[in-house]
């Protein structure tokens, strides 16, 4: 099964946490946000591209 990675650019965060509230992989982490887990599989991608899509900073990449 296809494995994608997922990463956050902190420098351009703004803490938003409209990540958080779409997918369960996306934590607070103070003013930032934090990915439970960089490295995520084929079932997981949906929630996490839907994070990835919802950034206004567009500071989440999943590939
Ligand atoms: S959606 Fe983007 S700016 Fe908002 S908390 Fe998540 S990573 Fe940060």
């Amino acid at each position: 099964m296809r494995k994608y990675k997922v990463t956050i650019d902190k420098e351009a965060c703004i803490g938003c946490a409209a990540c958080t509230a779409l997918c369960d992989n996306f934590i607070m982490d103070g003013d930032k946000a934090k990915a439970k887990k960089m490295i995520i599989s084929e079932k997981e991608l949906a929630k996490n591209k839907a994070a990835e899509n919802s950034c206004p900073v567009n500071a989440i990449k999943v590939e």
